[in-house]
């Protein structure tokens, strides 16, 4: 099959929208019969299913089908389905040349497919939309085609929607039709053409890779010039590693083994590489000896979103650990460092892309370690720009610059801010509005999507805004019906202040914050609060601050307790006495003592735990 006949492509879906019944029927022309549709349902991991996307991964698919008398090499790319992957998102679009943007009939456009179509529209793909689910009765085609017009910005005349039913196959032909008739085929690279025997270079770009115990890492990898077979040498141009490459071939949609994969075409390749974290996702594989530009813009992932995990259990920090390290096998874009604290003891500190991806890694933590965790509050990572032009990225609060900086070498602290997509039917407008203007939003933007009043509110919010509870209220205030998605939008300067507390004067490392300078007041005094509530009372009065700087900017007295807890019981209790007793003495053992204060461990739980 010649070049001129390859169409590679993706689909751009929300979850439950049908990209997998899609995929199914038009690649394979048959739906599995065992009710696999089914169990995918239930596979799914409940986070993604309440968050609305779907991180299962098809893999790509490879068919032939003949149109006009030709012959056509179709390759589905799967791309993640939410932008907190971004990287890996425009990544698996760079080895395309055109999307499906599939969109339920019946549900319409939702936030996430907004975001990942922007990247594909930036990428310059060509962008095939659809419409599925067409055959049931509640579909609503003409009012979701309208929204698709305005969300995606197609012009409507002549329309170039498609209307299908994926799970019927009505349509499914006018598919494969427009992806070859629309999706150009892709542009072959010339370099080193006339070498070896004219077949040229040959440079592979590694999108996607997956983890087998018993292969290793499996990477997937679009040829852009030359041919790859068994036995080649090859080389990362990233880390400069070389290998042997022991299998190769395409997805059909299982593995099929072929002696060779060539320009154009899309397939796996095995090597002797040990590691995920070997197979950098945007990098440039090529021959040993044989030099290639490398793939432009190739910037590994970055974390930006930051938690610290514990063992409830101290003694089960090897545990944890190890947990740990065998999920990041399979997930490489998790950074991992540790962490110990004088509250919590020994743990990790965790990156990750986004906070989805850190709900769903926690997730999954929480089944494979089987335990409890402790998941600190998220950070993000702070830029801190210093007089001189150097700047240093912090995102744990305890090594922020303090507002006294008596060095004076400061000259700001900046903080990543991302912009907000809200797709919200028009009476819960409002109700978003104000969550957003809480959250610290600047420029609110809306326009309506279609006649039935559903709103796309846009909006500019630092991104320490919503990794915590902002989902969850985003969620509890629509009544459910807000989708919602955000977009990195870089660094901006900020009056970000580090907050500490102190018992009984003496600050508490685990709990310094950073905060924004005009939610000092309210945020110490419901820290207070909180802390007033969880620890004990001692025998003597202990005041519980806030500080920012030598400022107080909340208080609370905890008031002291009589010294002897057992005073108050007589002799016929003599057994609850000692039971007594020996709480007590149980209890000791998990204390902490921060400035003369006795502090239970579960105090430090309670307080820090975002659950
Ligand atoms: P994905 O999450 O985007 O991969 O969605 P799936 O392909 O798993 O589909 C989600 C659900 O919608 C499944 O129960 C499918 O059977 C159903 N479905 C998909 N396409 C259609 C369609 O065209 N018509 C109807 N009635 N159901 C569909
Ligand atoms: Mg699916």
């Amino acid at each position: 099959i010649l070049t001129s006949s390859c169409r590679n492509f993706s689909i751009i879906a929300h979850i439950d929208h049908g990209k997998s019944t899609l995929a199914d029927r038009s690649l394979t022309g048959t739906i599995d019969k065992k009710g696999k549709g089914n169990q995918q349902f239930l596979d799914k991991l409940k986070v993604e299913r309440d968050r609305g996307i779907t991180d299962e991964n098809l893999t790509p698919h490879s068919m032939i089908h003949t149109y006009n008398g030709q012959r056509y090499l179709l390759n589905l790319i799967d791309t993640p389905g939410h932008v907190d992957f971004s990287w890996e998102v425009s990544r698996s679009l760079a080895a395309c040349q055109g999307a499906l943007l599939l969109v339920d009939a019946t549900q319409g456009v939702q936030a996430q497919s907004l975001s990942v179509f922007h990247v594909a529209k930036d990428r310059g793909l060509e962008i095939v939309p659809i419409l599925n689910k067409i055959d049931l009765p509640a579909a609503q085609p003409n009012l979701i085609a309208a929204q698709m017009h305005s969300t995606f910005d197609i012009t409507p005349d002549p329309d170039p929607i498609l209307r299908i039913s994926a799970k019927t196959g009505l349509g499914v032909e006018a598919v494969l039709k427009a992806i070859i008739e629309r999706v150009p085929p892709p542009q072959i690279l010339s370099e080193g053409k006339g070498e070896r025997g004219g077949e040229g270079r040959f440079k592979g770009f590694l999108f996607d890779s997956s983890y087998d115990r018993y292969r290793g890492v499996i990477s997937l990898v679009s040829v852009q010039s030359g041919v790859l077979r068994k036995g080649d040498k090859i080389q990362s141009h990233h880390t400069r590693k070389r290998y042997d490459v022991i299998d190769l071939g395409i997805m059909s949609p299982e593995e099929v083994s072929t002696e060779s994969l060539r320009e154009g075409q899309v397939g796996y390749v095995t090597c002797n590489m040990k590691e995920s974290s070997e197979a950098h996702i945007g990098d440039t594989l090529h021959r040993v000896g044989e030099l290639v530009d490398p793939m432009p813009g190739f910037k590994p992932s970055k974390a930006m979103v930051y938690a610290g995990v514990f063992p409830v259990d101290s003694n089960d920090f090897p545990k944890l650990e190890e947990s740990i390290k065998r999920l990041t096998l399979t997930d490489r874009s998790v950074t991992i460092s540790r962490e110990s604290s004088t509250a919590l003891g020994q743990g990790c500190r965790l990156g990750f892309l986004g906070t989805l991806h850190m709900d769903v890694f926690r997730q999954r933590l929480e089944d494979e370690y089987d335990a409890s965790i402790i998941v600190t509050a998220p950070t993000v990572p702070y830029k801190v720009v210093y007089k001189d032009k150097k700047e240093k990225f912090v995102s744990n609060p305890t090594d922020f610059p303090d507002v006294l900086d008596s060095s004076g070498k400061v000259k700001e602290v900046q903080e990543p801010i991302v912009t907000a997509s809200i797709i919200v039917p028009e009476e819960y407008l409002g109700e978003m509005m104000d969550l957003c203007f809480t959250h610290r939003a600047t420029a609110m933007d809306h326009r309506y999507l279609d006649s039935s009043g559903r709103i796309l509110l846009t909006a500019v919010l630092p991104l320490s805004e919503i990794v915590t509870d902002f989902f969850d209220k985003l969620k509890s205030r629509s009544s459910g019906f807000a989708s919602f998605d955000y977009e990195d939008a870089g660094y901006q300067a900020s009056n970000l202040v580090k907050m500490s507390f102190l018992l009984n004067s003496k600050p508490v490392d685990a709990l310094a914050l950073i905060v924004h300078r005009s939610a000092e007041q309210e945020v110490g005094r419901l820290w207070v609060k909180k802390l007033h509530k969880v620890i004990p009372r001692q025998l003597f009065e202990v005041p519980i601050q806030a500080a920012v700087g030598n400022k107080i900017v909340a208080r609370e007295t905890l008031s002291a307790v009589r010294a002897d807890v057992t005073a108050g019981l007589y002799g016929g209790h003599y057994e609850r006495k000692l039971k007594h007793l020996n709480n007590q003495k149980e209890s000791k053992k998990k204390m902490k003592r921060i400035g003369n204060v006795d502090l239970p461990q579960e105090a430090f739980f309670d307080i820090l735990s975002t659950k």
